[in-house]
């Protein structure tokens, strides 16, 4: 049994069942998810015939730094991870001025497909459970020795594609007697998958979604984006609506603007229409080109041309900083290029 997955009352009932007094279950927790220690030997508050029993029968995984690069440009850090099995991931530590942001991975690996993105390149390798989505967090704030105050669910993997681990991770990540990040300062990030979408609305949990919608229509977006295939577009913006209904959560889009495939004024102004019943904010992303793909970014004139045509429709619009560009921060970039080298 993965101990850090499990919640403070699952918990307490294993330590229950091994016959300990409840207190232990909170000491165990708090070793765990606030001190963020990797092993039963760190926890010397527990007597040692405790800490023997706990290593036989509870893992306890603790994710091991493979390589980690710090932007020059913006202090930006990536770090890539093994896992217990030796599959790596990424995350990316950003510093900001309100505070620092962690994006985490949620699969090894991807099976959308979405033509732009490396992390898709391999397909889904597996999921990730949710002790090395929360691992990604512990470990980036105990090597830095910075606070994280907010998680983007944004790195490799599609999270509700992985929903039960992801809701898991977040219920935890929240908790008051861990790290007790609100979950108003987590986002997630889906391609969009209705059903999911509208199952997450139901939860009460007040985290930032955001839909990578990429296009203004169906047809540009089925060309980058296998999902849409499945997903008709009007489908996708209803079960969103929903989110918002149910959440009060105002809505994020993400947009990658690639050069002569969805960056034109008259698609700015189909995107408007689109949008124009939505509270919303719009994320423009200067798409970062893959050497799989001849996708090229947009120029930055017409990406300040495209965001404008928004704006005087009310629409709330930023471009993202491109962070850490230096260091193959974007999108499954740098395990992409790990598993090229350690496969020659
Ligand atoms: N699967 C989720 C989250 C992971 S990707 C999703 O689709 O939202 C996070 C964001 O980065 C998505 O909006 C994704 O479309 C975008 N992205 C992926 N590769 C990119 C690239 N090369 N350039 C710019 N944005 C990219």
């Amino acid at each position: 049994m993965d101990i850090k997955s499990l919640y403070i009352h699952e918990l307490k009932n294993e330590i229950k069942k091994l016959k300990q007094p409840e207190f232990r279950a909170k000491q165990i927790y708090d070793w765990i998810h606030r001190k963020l220690v990797e092993s039963y030997d760190e926890m010397p508050n527990l007597p040692k015939e405790l800490r023997n029993t706990l290593k036989e029968n509870y893992e306890l995984r603790a994710l091991k730094v493979v390589q980690q690069l710090t932007s020059k440009k913006d202090g930006t850090v990536k770090f890539l991870f093994a896992l217990s099995d030796g599959r790596v991931i990424e995350s990316v530590l950003m510093k900001y001025h309100h505070g620092n942001s962690v994006c985490i991975s949620s699969q090894v690996g991807c099976r959308m497909g979405c033509s732009f993105c490396a992390s898709t390149i391999g397909g889904k390798e597996r999921d990730l459970i949710a002790s090395e989505m929360l691992d990604q967090i512990y470990r980036i704030q105990a090597l830095s020795g910075e606070r994280v105050s907010n998680v983007v669910v944004m790195g490799t993997g599609e999270p509700l594609d992985n929903y039960d681990n992801l809701l898991r991770f977040i219920r935890i990540l929240s908790n008051e007697d861990g790290l007790n990040i609100s979950a108003r300062n987590i986002t997630v990030s889906t391609c969009g998958i209705p059903d999911k979408m509208r199952q997450l609305a139901e939860e009460e949990l007040p985290i930032t979604l955001a839909l990578s919608l990429h296009a203004p229509n169906n047809e540009i977006r089925k060309k980058i984006m296998p999902i849409a295939r499945q997903y008709d577009l009007p489908d996708v913006m209803d079960a969103f609506a929903y989110y918002y209904k149910k959440t009060g959560r105002r809505l994020t889009f993400e947009y990658s603007m690639i050069e002569d495939v969805n960056d034109g004024e008259d698609q700015a102004r189909e995107l408007a229409k689109l949008l124009k019943t939505y509270i919303c904010h719009v994320n423009l992303i200067p798409v970062n080109p893959i050497k799989e793909r001849n996708y090229v970014k947009s120029d930055i004139h017409k990406i300040q041309k495209f965001k404008n045509i928004l704006e005087k429709n009310r629409i709330n619009v930023t471009i993202r900083r491109e962070m850490g560009s230096d260091i193959n921060a974007a999108c499954g970039q740098l395990r992409k290029s790990y598993i090229d080298q350690s496969s020659i």
